[in-house]
């Protein structure tokens, strides 16, 4: 069951050249470094749900 339905997915803000950012996969907890104007998608799993490793909020995320 994932509840993850979000249709499309509108870039907000373009332009400007804007460095990769590292995401974190949400399945295989693999780095990803995807930029703003990519779509987010891990390139291990293929998942599309990912969080930014950049981020305040550390999330706790252990894989066993
Ligand atoms: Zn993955």
């Amino acid at each position: 069951m994932s509840y993850a339905a979000r249709p499309g997915g509108a870039p907000m803000g373009t332009g400007m050249r804007q460095p990769a950012v590292e995401y974190i996969c949400a399945d295989c907890s693999a780095v990803n470094e995807i930029r703003p104007r990519e779509p987010i998608r891990c390139r291990e799993c293929g998942h599309r749900i990912m969080y930014k490793k950049r981020t305040k909020h550390m999330l706790h995320f252990e894989a066993r």
